[in-house]
């Protein structure tokens, strides 16, 4: 069974084909700059080199003809015909408090996805645009849609309900939703096979550290808290966004700075986080690079990254009663033994101990980092977004 993944984002269609008999993936690409003259498609057919051209994409639509045609590519023989394609799952963002599972697309999930534009403006109307694209030109082919904020929908109402008046929670919709839902379920499941435990009997924390950061408390498999709330853009220190801030500095920055909400925007989500203190980069290996070279507002960003995560750390172990381990995962996650050795610091009293050889090991495998008598498990758990909507898509398939 062949399954296309598709991720749209405003310029942008990603998509990767699966074999699901082997859940080994086949093709992956990306259409970018869509609707500009200098739009582009880079392909990968697995096995094979990375391809770059220029292409006509006006839209959506025109970019997932782009890409069925070269699945279909006789040279490639990667797919003869289009019925090859047994399914698509679309990642959306944002499924508010409608979706609490991935579900299959049909009208009233359809109208359902545009009752959440005005929840994720930036997100959920270019997804919208990719399935009707994928309806239109893969038309009878079952889809599925799966939500970035659905594993969260687990959380308890005193976890996501923030302290205002309950009214902007009824009338809008304000609460905690959590995002990198698809990455934190898979760490996790993940994770679980590597400790040799049954999910349900787990007590995990998944640091999911790349340009967005996250932080998930994950008790039987089950999300019971996370970072990021009403946007990503609570929590955590990030690339280019700040996470949490006395929000009473907003209404200072409105009241006496001459700010528009609309540069405030940009300012909290664009020009904060690592770019905003070391002034230099949102991009971790450079800050990391210029605070190795002894610039020292890097030193501060890269120290404010890590105490941040650490805080929340210590803060779901407090949550879940004790933990079975912590799983890093994403760019940051995956790759920087700096971050995950200074995000783990101090915390022995937790039974929280870190192995650095194992911990500067170079890997791209699943693998344990902390000591052989630590009582909390430590694990570098490469994230796969993909896989996990190719597998959910068909879960709900095969239990519809
Ligand atoms: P996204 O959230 O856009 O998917 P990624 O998960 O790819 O982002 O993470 C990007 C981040 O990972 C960047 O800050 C980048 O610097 C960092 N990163 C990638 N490789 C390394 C590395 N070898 N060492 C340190 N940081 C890295």
């Amino acid at each position: 069974m062949k399954v296309l993944v598709i991720n749209c984002g405003s310029s942008s269609v990603k998509y990767m084909l699966f074999d699901m008999a082997t859940e080994k993936r086949l093709a992956k690409g990306v259409i970018e700059c869509i609707g500009l003259p200098e739009a582009y498609f880079n392909n990968q057919f697995t096995g094979s080199e990375e391809t770059k051209e220029s292409c006509k994409a006006k839209n959506h639509i025109e970019s997932v003809e782009i890409i069925l045609k070269k699945l279909l590519d006789p040279a490639a023989g990667m797919i003869k015909n289009i019925d090859e394609i047994a399914a698509v799952g679309h990642r959306v963002v944002h499924g508010g408090d409608k979706f609490a599972d991935s579900v299959p697309i049909n009208e009233e999930v359809m109208q359902g996805l545009k009752e959440c534009f005005d929840i994720a403006p930036l997100h959920t109307p270019h997804h919208y645009a990719g399935i009707e694209a994928t309806q239109k030109l893969l038309s009878g082919v079952p889809e599925v849609v799966v939500f970035d904020t659905a594993f969260h929908q687990t959380i308890p109402d005193y976890a996501y309900m923030y302290a205002l008046p309950y009214a902007l929670y009824e009338k809008f919709h304000i609460r905690r939703y959590g995002f990198h839902g698809t990455s934190h379920k898979y760490v996790a499941q993940r994770a679980a096979k590597l400790l040799k435990k049954p999910l349900q009997d787990t007590k995990l924390i998944t640091c999911h550290l790349g340009n967005g950061c996250s932080i998930t408390a994950v008790q039987g498999g089950k999300s019971i808290d996370t970072s990021m709330g009403f946007t990503p853009l609570e929590g955590l220190v990030m690339g280019t966004r700040c996470g949490d801030i006395d929000p009473a500095i907003i209404v200072n920055l409105l009241d006496h700075h001459e700010i528009t909400p609309e540069t405030l925007n940009t300012l909290l989500n664009k020009k904060s986080g690592l770019y905003g203190i070391s002034g230099l980069s949102g991009d971790l290996r450079t800050v990391l690079k210029a605070a190795a070279s002894g610039n020292d507002r890097a030193r501060l960003a890269v120290d404010m990254f890590c105490y941040r995560a650490k805080k929340y750390i210590s803060s779901y172990i407090g949550v879940l009663n004790g933990i079975d381990g912590i799983v890093f995962t994403a760019g940051i996650g995956e790759n920087s033994p700096t971050i995950r050795e200074k995000a783990c610091q101090g915390l022995q009293n937790m039974g929280i101990e870190i192995d650095p050889e194992a911990n500067n090991g170079v890997s791209s495998d699943e693998r344990v980092i902390s000591t052989a008598h630590s009582p909390v498990k430590i694990m570098v758990i490469p994230t796969n977004e993909e896989l996990m909507i190719a597998r959910e898509t068909v879960r709900v398939l095969t239990n519809a």
